[in-house]
């Protein structure tokens, strides 16, 4: 696996397979990784020739400074992590290869970035975006793979991609948990002992509430699912909704066709974890 940390070493290293038009995987990742980051890469070496993965901390995206300071760095152990897999470049750049120039672009997602994440975290899919679309102009590749554990994001990528016409096919990828059902997520190395303990509650409410909307109206299974999350007084949902899988919408009505997402926000005590499960 090759290392390089600056955009023109890596246009130097891409340019003959650009030229030859061999088939590019991209993982882009802010770190800290874990098993779901990497059935990304080996789904992505599956279907590519060249895989490259990013792993970049996106200011950009932090609404909040505290999180931003206070999210995992393990760059040693990514390394070691991805020579396991089959990653045949990282980039791992520092902000002004990647920002030269502030980035002053307002991306306009509509309704999509007006509910769930969007709501309560005031700026987060621009800077998404921004990223993003920075890193899909360095890298181009053929494809990128995305986690549905970031329901919102996947949507908002998909929807940036087609917006701009990029030549980028976004592929989805399933969630990873852990054997008690939490999703696996860089955050979750900084919650304390107890907090650990609570977390896999957020997966069981989700199960609960899937099961749920063959006896409850969608406005009935969300009030129990709060509850249910509240009930631990560890645990605190900032919100539940359940929503049509493309507009991201709430929905009043168990719709007869298509698929609804429930999807979650908890905080365990100061790290707010995020969660979602689709209903046929
Ligand atoms: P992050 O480093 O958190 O920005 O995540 C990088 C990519 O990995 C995103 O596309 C995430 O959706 C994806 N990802 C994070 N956690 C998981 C997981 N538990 N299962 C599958 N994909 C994940």
């Amino acid at each position: 696996m090759k290392l390089i940390t600056t955009v023109s070493e890596l246009s130097q290293a891409l340019q003959p397979l650009w030229q030859k038009g061999i088939q590019l995987g991209f993982v882009p990742t802010m770190g800290a990784l874990h098993e779901g980051h990497l059935s990304l890469v080996d789904r992505a070496a599956r279907e590519n020739e060249k895989v490259v993965v990013s792993i970049f901390v996106n200011p950009s995206q932090f609404n909040d400074p505290e999180d931003l300071k206070n999210y995992p760095r393990t760059i040693e152990r990514d390394m070691q992590l991805l020579s396991g897999v089959r990653c045949d470049c990282l980039f791992y750049p520092p902000a002004e290869e990647v920002y030269p120039e502030p980035d002053s672009r307002q991306f306009n997602f509509g309704v999509l970035e007006q509910v769930m994440e969007g709501r309560f975290r005031p700026g987060h899919f621009n800077g998404v975006a921004q990223v993003v679309s920075r890193l899909f102009d360095i890298v181009k590749p053929s494809k990128a793979y995305f986690g549905l554990k970031d329901f919102q994001q996947y949507s908002i990528i998909r929807s940036m991609t087609s917006r701009l016409g990029l030549p980028v096919e976004i592929v989805p990828c399933r969630t990873v948990r852990e054997a008690d059902g939490l999703a696996k997520s860089s955050r979750n190395a900084l919650l304390s002992p107890e907090h650990r303990e609570a977390a896999p509650l957020i997966y069981q409410a989700l199960l609960e509430a899937r099961a749920g909307a063959s006896l409850y109206s969608p406005a009935e299974v969300k009030r129990r699912a709060l509850e249910r999350i509240n009930t631990n007084p560890l645990l605190q949902a900032e919100y539940f909704e359940i929503v049509d899988d493309t507009t991201l919408q709430p929905v009043t009505e168990w719709p007869s066709a298509g698929k609804v997402v429930a999807c979650t926000a908890v905080f365990a005590g100061k790290i707010r974890l995020i969660d979602n499960i689709e209903f046929d």
